[in-house]
């Protein structure tokens, strides 16, 4: 079966200091991948790579076989167009820290809006796959609603129900759950609980290292630019392998 993710060399660099130094990354078909590491280690950058909010500025990604944000001419990778890029791009799932939702657009809007614009899907169909995600998540009561009268919780629950709008076979997680009070994290985890074994491949930011354990095939363990370790979730996280693995899982629990 075709990877979902296969990132090879990837390398990423800010004003001469590098980010990325060089990240090979494979998520199969259905993998949960947790991503952890300290602040400031490059998982929100390589997140944004996979999907091209960001452009590497060397290596490849491939999503579910399709390069990403270049077309291969010979030897010499080709930007593609914004539009091209776009499209991919409303392919791929992404979850953010901050929700992002649209607050000028209703709760059912905001999740509508990307399969009709980006994805060319007839309205009524979409409309009604909307109503069923957003039941799904708990928010069938709040269809109508504007997103400033949402909790933290109910908006990250929306914006999970967006990204499942798209229908795609990779999900990217950044933190979903760092920006929220205390009591409102396990709604949100729940919702990604239960996609877990729903076939789609899910990369999750998190340092919610129980729920990590519990829901991950897979730990990536990103330090400084670098996969450190990655392996078995269990594997890594109770029995690390790797001296900087065990001092940052020793300082996060
Ligand atoms: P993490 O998500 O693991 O905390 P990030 O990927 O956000 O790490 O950041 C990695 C490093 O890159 C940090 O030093 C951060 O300051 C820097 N960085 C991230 N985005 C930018 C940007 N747009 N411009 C300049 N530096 C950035
Ligand atoms: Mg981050």
């Amino acid at each position: 079966m075709t990877a979902a993710v296969l990132a090879r060399g990837i390398r990423k660099s800010y004003s001469g200091t590098e980010v990325l130094r060089g990240v090979d990354l494979a998520v199969r078909a259905g993998e949960v991948v947790a991503m952890i590491g300290p602040s400031g280690s490059g998982k929100s950058t390589l997140l944004r790579v996979l999907n091209h909010l960001e452009a590497q500025d060397a290596g490849t990604v491939h999503i579910d076989g399709e390069l990403i944000g270049y077309r291969q001419r010979g030897n010499t990778l080709r930007s593609l167009p914004d539009h091209a890029v776009r499209a991919q791009r409303s392919r791929i799932g992404f979850v953010f820290q901050q929700f992002n939702l649209f607050p000028h657009l209703t709760v059912l809007d905001n999740v509508v809006l990307a399969p009709v614009s980006a994805q060319r899907r007839p309205r009524g169909e979409v409309v009604a796959e909307a109503k069923q995600l957003l039941e799904r998540v708990g928010l069938a009561d709040f269809v109508d609603a504007y997103p400033r009268r949402l909790s933290g919780g109910q908006q990250q629950r929306v914006a999970i129900a967006r990204a499942l709008a798209l229908k795609p076979r990779l999900i990217l997680f950044d933190e979903p759950t760092s920006a929220l009070d205390p009591e409102l994290v396990g709604e949100v985890l729940a919702v990604i609980r239960d996609l877990a074994h729903s076939g789609t491949a899910l990369v999750i930011v998190t340092h919610e290292i129980g729920f990590a354990r519990e829901v991950a095939d897979t730990v990536v363990f990103l330090d400084e630019g670098v996969i450190v370790e990655q392996g078995e979730a269990a594997r890594v996280l109770d029995h690390p392998e790797h001296p900087r693995t065990q001092a940052f899982l020793s300082r996060v629990r």
